[in-house]
């Protein structure tokens, strides 16, 4: 994982230190706050709605737009459009699109997911999270709704957001020339990528990639043979398998140093011998791999189901060129990739640090993480309360370890949770 320190000097500072009068700015951007959500989940899309209204879109009113990929019901529209005075728009997901693509062998996706979720792969045994992980990664960039802004906030169902934000975080961005934002980063389960980057990396050797410096944010570079990774195994399912592995991962050299010979039986390896093998595998297989470059994927990612970002990132040839590689290899079903590292390896490849902005003043939770600032000016209201906002309590700010720590004095207003 990068490390909070390489963050912080490596990407830029807030927009705006404190809070000013919100609503101030002459232009608007051609932007929307998108939704993917099922009818089910209205309550929790208008939780996440009431907060982002109240710390933000009360003064700035970008339009709402929701995705479905069945009809959105009456009971779901007629209840979201309460919440706000934007406009809002339905959008239902065409089917070709959020669907594996009909020429893949049906059986082989339910024989693949069935195998995930033997193996408690995170979500990996169900189907329709496996869809909307390739949806998210892809076709929803095409989606007329989408496609037709510059730029789109993403917004998941039950989130919340604790800081008011008085300023247009798609205008500053643009005036940065920023193209994505984020508020945290965390590591990947290992298990659910296994192939992810070794797929990146050959689309980025086929395609001659030179990739941005963002790059640096995600991979280790070159490894040496000691360090790490023994874990990497745990997905495989069975003993068998394990062996089945280690007896094609591991070098000759290394079997050599254990003084076993090229075509011994692995299962004559004792097993004390074994289990040092495991834990001296260091190096994961893929690195002897001629597509990884001897480089391997630190796991880290924007978490990202927050997104405030450019549309044509993701709009652009390289990209949708880089998704249908991805595609084509299967491992939205034969393993469980996120849009997340999928967002952000692309980042990585086509973008500088310069073009990533980190909302650090942006307070956010979604599940079991959450991002939360201090209030500016060592405990003082730096300015007159926004309208509407509620009265604040200063509180010291903290973080769960993966996401990237809050520095002082940022936050403009900002009501944390517990342990804040
Ligand atoms: P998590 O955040 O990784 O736990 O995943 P979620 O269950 O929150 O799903 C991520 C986003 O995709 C949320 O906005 C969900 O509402 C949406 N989503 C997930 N599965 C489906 C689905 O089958 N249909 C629709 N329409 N939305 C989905
Ligand atoms: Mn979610």
């Amino acid at each position: 994982l990068v490390s909070d320190r390489k963050l912080e000097s490596k990407l830029d500072s807030v927009f705006v230190n404190g809070c000013r009068k919100p609503g101030l700015e002459q232009e608007k951007a051609n932007a929307a706050i998108v939704v993917l959500a099922r009818n089910s989940e209205v309550e929790d899309v208008v939780k996440s709605m009431k907060s982002l209204e109240q710390h933000f879109n009360q003064w700035y009113h970008y339009p709402w737009v929701f995705l479905n990929d069945v009809p959105f019901d009456e009971k779901f529209k007629t209840e979201v459009v309460k919440h706000t005075k934007s406009e809002v728009e339905f959008g239902t997901i065409e089917t070709e699109k959020w669907d594996f693509d009909s020429s893949v062998d049906r059986k082989l996706i339910e024989e693949s997911i069935q195998s995930q979720g033997d193996r408690r792969v995170l979500y990996g045994n169900l189907e329709s999270y496996h869809k909307m992980c390739r949806f998210y990664s892809g076709h929803f960039y095409n989606h007329e709704l989408v496609k037709k802004r510059d730029w789109y906030w993403r917004v998941e169902p039950n989130v919340e957001f604790f800081c008011d934000l008085t300023y247009d975080p798609f205008l500053e961005m643009e005036k940065h020339n920023k193209k994505y934002g984020f508020t945290v980063m965390i590591e990947e389960l290992y298990y659910t990528i296994p192939s992810l980057f070794r797929e990146t990396n050959a689309f980025k050797k086929e395609n001659n990639i030179k990739v941005g410096s963002a790059w640096e944010l995600f991979t280790n570079g070159p490894r040496k043979l000691k360090g790490q990774n023994a874990h990497k195994y745990v997905h495989l399912r069975s003993e068998e398998e394990i062996m089945r592995r280690i007896e094609k991962d591991l070098t000759l050299k290394k079997l050599l140093e254990l003084s076993i010979k090229k075509d011994s039986d692995v299962d004559q390896i004792e097993p004390e011998i074994l289990h040092d093998i495991l834990e001296e595998s260091r190096s994961p297989p893929d690195l002897y791999d001629d597509r990884m470059d001897g480089e391997d994927y630190n796991l880290c990612h924007f978490w990202s189901n927050f997104e405030i970002a450019r549309t044509d990132i993701f709009t652009s040839e390289a990209y949708q060129s880089y998704f249908n590689h991805l595609d084509k290899s299967g491992g939205f079903y034969r393993e469980r990739w996120g849009d997340a590292p999928v967002h952000s390896l692309a980042i990585g490849m086509f973008l500088d640090l310069d073009e990533i902005h980190y909302f650090r003043d942006i307070g956010y939770q979604h599940s079991v993480l959450t991002h939360c600032p201090r209030n500016s000016l060592n405990g003082q209201l730096p300015f007159e309360p926004a309208p509407n906002s509620k009265t604040n309590k200063l509180r010291s700010s903290s973080n769960y370890q993966l996401s990237p720590k809050s520095p002082n004095g940022v936050g403009c207003r900002c009501q944390c949770p517990k342990g804040f």
